[in-house]
């Protein structure tokens, strides 16, 4: 019986699971993650306007743990020893024979002042704050703005931050005040959106200029104060910050030897395998894969990653002479790749 160990209860740590469970009906799962729960965090920008609540959004797992017969550990990981093999928690230490990290991103918070601004995309409670805050304003001025990993060009995300700020937009319209309030958006990039095409870029703006909202483009951030926005630029007026910071690796990543991109991600190649690492895989946002130059992080991104970590995982230890690997300086080199899978060809979408 295989002993599968997944960190993170993200879209990539479930897809591993039900991936693992299809074509593995004896594996034994253990699943690390600080709650039973799924955080829907795509959903997450339906909460200001209230069209969408606690309920809609976290995800209870227990039945699915359950059904996926997965022992599900409360607790955060802290460290690996044994190149992967034990995995380190304050509260055990877990064997495995292949493990599969899942557990998402981290949001670089150096910029002075960045707590004066509410970073949206780190779950619920920060969308409530928007509610609550942009209930109780009477009007002024309310900034948007997200910046990159200047070392890890994927490992922003832009794309919520125009949906907060085109819907702070209709729900303010709809709720007859608008006119009473501000909207800017900034970035240090000079055209928002590079990311998805010229053409995205051109729509965006344009779309900003329709609703009024004024812009703050290509000056690189110095500090975020309790009532505006600092840039190299200039300032503006802000009576309300939603800032949205490029991610990096996890903490605990620190306490390894796993290979790391330059941006602090980790490193992995085209199978999900970490790099010079013998059945540790990654999927999702804590990876940085190879690929097209544009290939965002999504959830149907982790998907597709976690999926093939899963079945590559199972196929070696099925059998591991299908992949003979030898180590070259530091690197595993995997020799025959004949029955490993690759992440699938990445879909294009906005967020
Ligand atoms: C507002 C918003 C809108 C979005 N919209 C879209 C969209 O429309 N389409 C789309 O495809 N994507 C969207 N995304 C991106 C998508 O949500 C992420 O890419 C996705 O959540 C990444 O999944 P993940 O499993 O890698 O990480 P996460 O979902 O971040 O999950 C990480 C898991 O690891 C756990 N964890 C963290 N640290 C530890 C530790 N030390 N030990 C154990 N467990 C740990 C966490 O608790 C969590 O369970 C959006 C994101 C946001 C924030």
């Amino acid at each position: 019986m295989h002993k599968i160990t997944i960190i993170g209860s993200g879209f990539a740590g479930l897809t591993a699971v039900r991936a693992i469970r299809k074509q593995d009906k004896t594996a034994e799962i253990t699943l690390i993650s600080p709650k039973a729960e799924l955080v829907y965090m795509p959903s997450l920008i339906w909460v200001p306007s209230g069209a969408a609540s606690k309920k809609d959004i976290v995800i209870p797992l227990d039945n699915f743990f359950k059904r996926m017969k997965v022992q599900h550990i409360v607790s955060e990981v802290t460290g690996l020893e044994n190149q992967g093999r034990s995995v380190i928690t304050p509260i055990g230490t877990y064997e495995n024979d292949a493990l599969i990290i899942a557990s998402g991103g981290r949001f670089i918070k150096k910029l002075p002042g960045i707590e004066h601004a509410i970073t949206p995309c780190e779950g619920l409670s920060a969308a409530e704050q928007i509610r609550d805050r942009v209930k109780v304003m009477d009007g002024g001025s309310i900034a948007v703005g997200f910046s990159g990993n200047p070392k890890e060009p994927s490992a922003m995300r832009g794309g919520p931050m125009f949906e907060f700020l085109f819907g702070l937009d209709t729900q303010l319209r709809a709720e007859g005040r608008r006119d009473k309030f501000n909207l800017n958006f900034f970035t240090p990039a000079a055209k928002p959106g590079a990311r998805l095409g010229e053409k995205a870029v051109d729509g965006l703006l344009s779309e900003m200029k329709k609703r009024n909202i004024t812009t703050h483009l290509g000056h690189k951030m110095k500090q975020f104060t309790t009532d505006k926005v600092v840039t190299e630029g200039g300032e503006f007026a802000a009576d309300l910050i939603l800032f949205m910071p490029g991610m990096t690796g996890n903490t605990w990543f620190d306490n390894t030897d796993l290979a790391r991109s330059t941006g602090g991600l980790l490193k992995a190649n085209q199978f999900c395998e970490v790099e010079g690492f013998d059945k540790v895989f990654v999927a999702g946002d804590s990876g940085s894969f190879p690929g097209p130059e544009w290939m965002p992080k999504q959830a149907h991104m982790a998907d597709l990653q976690a999926a093939a970590a899963a079945k590559n995982a199972l196929d070696n230890l099925d059998d591991p002479t299908i992949v003979s690997r030898k180590f070259s300086g530091n690197s595993l080199i995997s020799l025959n790749i004949k029955n490993k899978i690759m992440i699938t060809e990445p879909i294009k979408t906005i967020s």
